[in-house]
């Protein structure tokens, strides 16, 4: 009875994850990355690079951005180069996005991944900073998405959107950054569903990503948590065969799935957790 029924899951789920990338299928890619001067953005242009992609990058820091594509380059990206872009500026989704055009002649990936800056502590009444990181976080997303969905249309290519747990289970101490992420989740599987049903060729992938050793991820989170951070090199690669494979959800570590769901089916877990802590010296 009940055996079975779990064997059965257990079963589907492996199915349903089994690792179907072609490394191929990136090969002469045309790929914009956002957020890629650092972190996994950084890491997932050095993966797209060995599969020999075409990729430009783009965040708002011209020295760094120099460095990766140099690497890039090094490492066999078929065409490496940056444009420079402040995601707070209005502006500047758009921008970005038709140079990448211009550069690439189409776009086979849009890699959304950039985030701004936000503290990690109890939220004390800024307004204007969720307003501001909305812009960065989550509008400029969606700037770009509007942009880019003709150029993709015609190549039926792919958008891929990281997000994170913080997207799914409402995260203390990280109040602003938790909304722009459940934004993320909310526009994009809306997204995902009315392409669907106008049975477009343009595919969304959703990446849900646990704690990654990222250094500006591993600065803030110092002294909050001793949770395990994975490593941001494996992150940047399962994002990259999401998007690749048409997913439109993925879980990197894997586990977090059952976090998720089991945050979904037991909810008064997660308060017994919060109530054990205190207020007391987080500020
Ligand atoms: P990093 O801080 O290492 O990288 C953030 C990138 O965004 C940098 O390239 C930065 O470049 C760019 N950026 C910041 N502000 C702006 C802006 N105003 N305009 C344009 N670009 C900007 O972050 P991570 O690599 O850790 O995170 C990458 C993604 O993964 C994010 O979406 C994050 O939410 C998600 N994630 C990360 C987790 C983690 O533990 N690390 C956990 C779950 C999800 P520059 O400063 O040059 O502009």
């Amino acid at each position: 009875g009940y055996l079975g029924f779990f064997l059965l899951i257990a079963a589907l789920t492996a199915y349903m994850w089994r690792d179907t990338f072609d490394p191929e299928s990136v090969r002469g890619a045309r790929v914009l990355i956002t957020g890629a001067s650092s972190g996994i953005g950084e890491q997932m242009a050095y993966h797209y690079a060995k599969f020999g992609a075409q990729i430009v990058i783009t965040a708002r820091r011209v020295d760094a951005l120099k460095k990766v594509v140099q690497n890039c380059v090094k490492l066999g990206a078929q065409n490496a180069m940056y444009v420079t872009g402040d995601m707070s500026d209005p502006a500047d989704p758009e921008r970005v996005f038709k140079y990448a055009v211009e550069k690439l002649g189409g776009l086979d990936f849009l890699v959304l991944n950039h985030v701004g800056n936000t503290n990690v502590e109890l939220w004390k009444g800024d307004a204007d900073h969720v307003r501001s990181l909305m812009q960065v976080n989550f509008v400029s997303y969606v700037q770009m998405a509007a942009a880019a969905l003709p150029v993709l249309e015609t190549s039926g290519g792919s958008i891929i959107v990281v997000s994170s747990v913080a997207g799914k289970l409402a995260s203390p101490f990280v109040a602003p950054y938790t909304s722009t992420k459940f934004a993320i989740n909310g526009f994009f599987g809306a997204l995902e569903n009315e392409l669907a049903i106008r049975k477009s060729n343009v595919s969304v992938s959703i990446l849900i990503l646990g704690l990654i050793d990222t250094e500006s991820a591993m600065n803030k989170i110092r002294g909050f948590t001793t949770m395990t951070a994975y490593p941001a090199s494996e992150a940047a690669l399962s994002i990259i065969k999401a998007g690749a494979t048409r997913q439109k959800e993925a879980y990197y570590p894997w586990f977090h799935y059952f976090t998720c769901l089991i945050n979904n089916i037991f909810p008064f877990m997660k308060d017994i957790l919060i109530s054990s802590l205190s207020a007391e010296n987080m500020d």
